[in-house]
């Protein structure tokens, strides 16, 4: 099983699955019918052909180098040379991905997976990702996906279309680009979108947020619905843990804002590195600020994995303590998540205090929000509950 970048549970199987299938073979171990997809009769490079589409968000410079204008790190790229995230070329001096329509996970999920517990809930989202990311956080428990190349992991030819065509046979009301980091495989996450649209099938992305502007724009622009990890409160975490910086972060959320993007954000607790009371204070007096009191906020627990397992998962006491701590600030719907049966998973009211969304994990148990209102006191509650 995959993970929504902040949300474990058994990741083991996706590893078998992988290495099961060898190293030009199908994954045998995902929950979709595979063999409805494409198989393509094709020599390597033939097959290599296929992924590659020039890439959206460069500029040319002088004796055949790029500037990657995707996301903040703005690679300088020669010749024959790859960017950070290891997924885009510079042949020639024209840029290029090498993971369009490469799929290397695939799988029906809850949208409260990924996790988004104000849009279109109890629903499934069919959920795909390529190789490759642009940061490298020390926590991640997909990171044989996100850290590898094209060439080191299986993956299947899935073009927007057919993507958008799995997600209606198999009920699913949206696709998620998620598990590694969908920035990088901005070209397919905007095709597919278009060819899900088309098709009356909406979109989700869930992402760090480090991208410029302008992508983020005409990219996420497309998407009806977002999750992005603010993974810490301070530069030093950003630049020590994740191999990023906060500041762009903080900026995409604004612009989501701006955008009217129905957005959700995740943050990992990683014990001793970002659980301060004040760095807790600091995220949620920000997001009040500048997104408002209504955006959710999820608190995840960290179990230890890729280079953290030196760390021990995170206290119940600290979520609640980080719980306790945003909610005086004055966030309406402040999550535990990766705790299942934690009353904090819930949805309530904030005028009259009921009990509005049970869940168990992924499951919904009780739902009394109707036609977006609290079904006791009428109350509005943000998000999008029917399709
Ligand atoms: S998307 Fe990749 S190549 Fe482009 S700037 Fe970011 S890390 Fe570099």
């Amino acid at each position: 099983m995959l993970f929504d970048c902040s949300l474990q549970l058994n990741r083991r199987s996706f590893l078998l699955s992988a290495a099961s299938a060898g190293a030009t073979g199908s994954l045998s171990l995902l929950a979709l019918p595979l063999e409805a997809m494409p198989v393509m009769e094709t020599s390597q490079a033939q097959e290599e052909a296929q992924f590659t589409v020039e890439a959206r968000f460069y500029e040319k410079l002088a004796n055949r180098k790029i500037r990657c204008k995707l996301c903040p790190r703005e690679c300088n790229v020669g010749d024959r040379e790859r960017g950070y995230c290891g997924v885009r070329e510079n042949r020639g001096g024209t840029y290029y991905t090498l993971v369009h329509s490469r799929v290397c996970a695939l799988n029906i999920d809850p949208v409260e997976k990924k996790p988004l517990f104000h849009y279109l809930p109890g629903t499934s989202a069919f959920s795909v990702a390529t190789v490759g990311c642009n940061v490298n956080c020390k926590f991640c428990q997909n990171w044989d996906i996100s850290q590898s190349r094209p060439e080191q992991v299986p993956a299947r030819y899935l073009p927007p279309k057919r993507a958008a065509e799995m997600a209606l046979q198999n009920h699913c009301p949206t696709i998620a680009f998620t598990y590694s980091e969908p920035v990088v495989f901005i070209e397919y996450v905007m095709d597919t979108s278009d060819a899900a649209h088309e098709a009356g099938i909406r979109t989700i992305v869930v992402s760090n947020g480090y991208i410029q502007e302008k992508p983020l724009r005409e990219a996420y622009g497309k998407m009806d619905a977002v999750k992005i990890d603010l993974k810490a409160f301070t530069e030093s975490y950003y630049q020590k843990v994740v191999t990023g910086d906060l500041k762009p972060v903080l900026d995409t959320l604004v612009t989501l804002r701006k955008m009217g993007k129905w957005t959700e954000i995740v943050y990992l607790v990683a014990p001793t590195l970002n659980d301060g009371d004040a760095e807790f204070r600091g995220a949620a007096k920000w997001v009040k600020e500048n997104l408002g009191e209504e955006v959710p906020l999820h608190f995840t627990q960290f179990h230890p994995d890729y280079l953290l397992k030196n760390l021990p998962i995170t206290p119940i006491a600290t979520l609640e303590r980080a719980r306790a701590i945003a909610t005086a600030e004055g966030l309406h719907y402040v999550y535990i998540g990766n705790v299942p049966g934690h009353p904090a998973e819930n949805t309530y009211c904030p005028k009259c205090g009921k009990l509005l969304v049970q869940r168990l994990g992924f499951e919904i148990r009780q739902m009394s929000i109707q036609h977006g209102k609290c079904g006791f006191c009428g109350h509005a509650i943000p998000g999008v509950w029917s399709a």
